[in-house]
């Protein structure tokens, strides 16, 4: 396994990259094993000339601005020193997509579709907390020696190796199969019940709407409201609805504005593949959006559920 990290500049103007400056890896044979060799590449920024707050303080910024390597040059070695490697781990889970964004805007061919285990991810599993642990939080917390300094990607990646000695089995498999996984019903279509709604005035009244909310079981057509969406990246939410029969199912909804200004959406089933549960996965960590009014109460007619309603309402 390869532990990578990378330290960046994030990109401040129309050129939309977070410029590597640093790139840092070290090979174990397994999880919590030996180290056995390492990579590091500091790299000279020649797109953003400002360093933005974090990258001012990294602590050998210095050795970047100084460095005569480009990122195809450091790249290129990177992806040498990795020969065959297939299983790749690092702290958080952003990394494998910035240096993806570097090697785009260098219009460099290389494969980064690996399968990246974010063992920040796993520690949190591990010590049972759901909150993100910065590393050196982590160090502490396992009694480790810190004799570097933190932020610089090679003595990163040898933390986090070191670390991910306290990384159970049972988190690992977490990951790849996460335990909400099983509180779903998942059906056997690739995209079951998929239709298209809207329009809506505004994102919000679509997130609201009846006609996003109510769904039916796809196995017996009984039908069941989301109450809730959870969204990281804009325009795709995920919610659950239940059947009394046949449990809980996950709802994805992808809505956009149109040229109209007007937003139209697309709710489907997803499949259980690794895509739904990283999307997932990240939903949860990400905004929640509570609907307006339950739906339920819906179904009963007269003027007096429409007045709790706006009550509830106002209340919210
Ligand atoms: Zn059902």
């Amino acid at each position: 396994m390869i532990i990578l990290d990378l330290e960046w500049n994030q990109g401040y103007d129309k050129t939309v990259l977070d410029e590597v400056l640093q790139i840092g890896a070290v090979r174990v044979d397994r999880l919590g094993g030996p180290i056995t060799d390492i990579f590091c590449a500091f790299i000279r920024p020649r797109v953003h000339k400002k360093m933005k707050q974090m990258a001012r303080y990294l602590p050998e910024l210095r050795r970047s601005l100084d460095s005569e390597t480009t990122f195809p040059e450091a790249m290129g070695a990177f992806l040498d020193w990795c020969g065959e490697e297939r299983e790749f781990g690092a702290w958080g889970s952003g990394d494998m997509e910035v240096l993806a964004q570097n090697c785009r805007y260098w219009k460099m061919e290389a494969d980064l579709s690996k399968k990246v285990w974010d063992l920040q991810r796993a520690f949190s599993i591990t010590v049972g907390t759901g909150q993100s642990v910065a590393l050196y939080r982590a160090v502490e917390y396992c009694g480790v020696p810190a004799p570097f300094e933190f932020h610089n990607a090679l003595n990163d990646c040898v933390y986090t190796a070191v670390v991910s000695q306290w990384i159970t089995p049972a988190a690992i498999d977490e990951l790849s199969s996460p335990a909400w996984v099983k509180k779903f019903t998942w059906t056997s279509e690739p995209e079951g019940s998929s239709r298209e709604i809207g329009p809506f005035q505004t994102a919000r009244s679509g997130l609201n709407s009846r006609t996003s909310r109510l769904m039916s079981c796809p196995l017996c057509g009984e039908k069941g409201w989301v109450i809730q969406w959870r969204s990281r990246r804009e325009g795709v939410y995920f919610g659950t609805f239940p059947c009394r029969e046949h449990g809980r199912f996950l709802v994805r909804f992808v809505m956009s504005p149109g040229e109209d200004g007007l937003f139209r959406g697309r709710l489907s089933l997803p499949p259980l593949t690794d895509a739904t549960i990283q999307a997932y996965s990240e939903a949860m960590k990400g905004q929640l959006h509570s609907c307006k009014a339950l739906g339920g109460r819906r179904r009963r007619r007269g003027g007096r559920r429409r007045s709790g309603d706006e009550a509830r309402e106002k209340a919210s």
